[in-house]
């Protein structure tokens, strides 16, 4: 058997009945890892001896009879901005390169918890900006389908392990498309949940206002497993929501007769790329076929989305990132002759060009006469585009759009010039701004065979019903089949 191209659901089923093992699981991917992640770098760390040693206690546990549940003995990939007990967390930057966390977060905590095994550290844009993962210190990862090509970003190094079957799942984080967008350009399943539904404790800050963790999976019935186990309130993160978890599974009728799909025009401007219309199109009309009640809606704010993100995000980011100084944890330069020196050296050597870039956008829109101007007025724009989401959720169930305006682009394309580089993720980022939850699927392949994605927003935390529709999608399609070339 194939043991790397299982699902969650199809290896958990073998799991439980004893078919397989964890380890034979286990080893069978650090395999794959070992013979072909040298060319895709879609991990900075395998923790093969930890997770032989995880899969040893699942098969133990699986074997005298206790069975925690569909994730127990399953191997997965972690995004290496989550914290990890003794194991190196990096998020992506030379100025973490060798900090060892004394502590798990909530994310790792739950999946280990339900008997999972982490086999690595996934690969991703220095502190998660990024739309490529080419921000990376570790190097850039490349895409599964074509390896000249980016995987998007910033979860890269998690949909690209997703997509060449290197993990099972992996878990990534979203605050403006990093879950949705690489699970794009990859062909995968991403999930990007409420804000506040999935506890941010040990998930290294980047725009704190705006990021989510949520599962990059191969199907929809997968992300559905995984939101069960990493959902809910944690006191440890006061912005996590007390809000009831249902059982995700239960949404997954295969039936959307009546329920109200909207799509809106704004999403199909000029600039979009033909065949990604084209995909979207005729999955919009599948929908249809279904029993979904499409119609056209507008989402009048959608072009100021980039705008106010790109003023919003880069201010929290400079205030999060403040605390990289060389003192408390990380890289430290030596041989400075002050601490001003100490700190500034250490900031210079240790931050990319992009995440500097941001510290100054930030710290320029939040400082004193330029605040009311930049600031407040972006998160008055949040509002509107906010507004525009309930407007609609008035009328509709779901929201309907493409993920990505283009196919996956060429390495090194898009690096000289930043501001084409944040337009890649017009589509996901207002669903940020709103807190939403969203989804991206597989909807197809351009004629040089490269993935297309296709979208559904829903309420806050009505995860059930993009999931529901989702799944219903993939159940009458078969591009969850195709598996890349590698
Ligand atoms: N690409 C966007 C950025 O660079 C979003 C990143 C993210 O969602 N983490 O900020």
């Amino acid at each position: 058997m194939d043991l790397p191209y299982l699902t969650i659901s199809e290896a958990s089923e073998l799991l439980r009945k004893k078919e397989i093992s964890p380890v034979d699981l286990t080893k069978a991917l650090l395999d794959r890892i070992e013979e072909i992640d040298g060319e895709l770098n879609s991990f900075i760390t395998v923790l093969r001896d930890h997770s032989l040693k995880s899969a040893e206690e699942a098969e133990k546990q699986i074997i005298s009879g206790t069975y925690k549940g569909p994730l127990h003995g399953i191997p997965m990939g972690i995004k290496d901005i989550f914290v990890m007990r003794n194991v190196k967390t990096t998020c992506g930057s030379k100025i973490l390169e060798n900090f060892i966390p004394p502590y798990d977060s909530t994310v790792v905590r739950k999946l280990t918890d339900s008997g999972a095994t982490i086999v690595g550290k996934n690969n991703m844009d220095e502190f998660a900006m990024g739309s490529s993962t080419e921000n990376s210190y570790f190097g850039p990862t490349r895409n599964p389908w074509d390896l000249e090509r980016v995987p998007g970003g910033s979860s890269g190094g998690s949909a690209t392990a997703v997509a060449a079957s290197l993990c099972l799942a992996s878990v990534g984080t979203d605050t403006g498309g990093s879950i949705r967008q690489p699970a794009s350009f990859c062909g995968v399943v991403g999930l990007k949940p409420t804000y506040g539904r999935v506890s941010r404790f040990g998930m290294i800050a980047f725009a704190s206002s705006l990021d989510q963790g949520g599962p990059i999976t191969k199907t929809v019935e997968d992300a559905a497993t995984m939101l069960n186990v990493i959902a809910g309130n944690d006191p440890r993160d006061s912005t996590s929501v007390d809000e009831p978890v249902p059982n995700y599974m239960k949404c997954l009728t295969d039936e959307i007769k009546g329920v109200r799909i909207g799509v809106p025009k704004e999403y199909f401007v000029k600039g979009i790329d033909s065949e990604i219309e084209k995909a979207v199109k005729t999955a919009i009309a599948l929908i249809n076929d279904l029993g979904g009640v499409v119609e056209e809606i507008s989402l009048p704010h959608t072009e100021y989305a980039v705008s106010t993100y790109y003023i919003i995000a880069p201010s929290e980011a400079s205030s999060n990132l403040a605390r990289y100084d060389g003192v408390k944890y990380g890289f430290r330069v030596h041989g400075a002759k002050s601490l001003m020196d100490m700190y500034f050296n250490t900031r210079a050597e240790g931050f990319g060009d992009e995440v500097k870039r941001r510290i100054m956008l930030g710290t320029y829109a939040l400082s004193a006469g330029y605040y009311d101007a930049y600031y407040l007025k972006a998160q008055r724009v949040r509002t509107l585009i906010k507004k525009d989401f309930e407007d609609a959720f008035e009328k509709v169930d779901v929201i309907m759009t493409p993920t990505s305006p283009e196919p996956p682009f060429k390495i090194g394309e898009k690096s000289d010039d930043p501001l084409k580089m944040y337009l890649s993720d017009i589509f996901t980022i207002p669903c940020n701004l709103g807190g939403l939850p969203g989804i991206s699927i597989p909807c197809g392949f351009s004629s040089s065979g490269l993935p297309i994605g296709v979208q559904f927003l829903g309420k806050p935390f009505d995860e059930g019903s993009i999931l529901r529709v989702a799944h219903a999608y993939e159940q009458h399609t078969n591009w969850r089949k195709k598996r890349p070339p590698i």
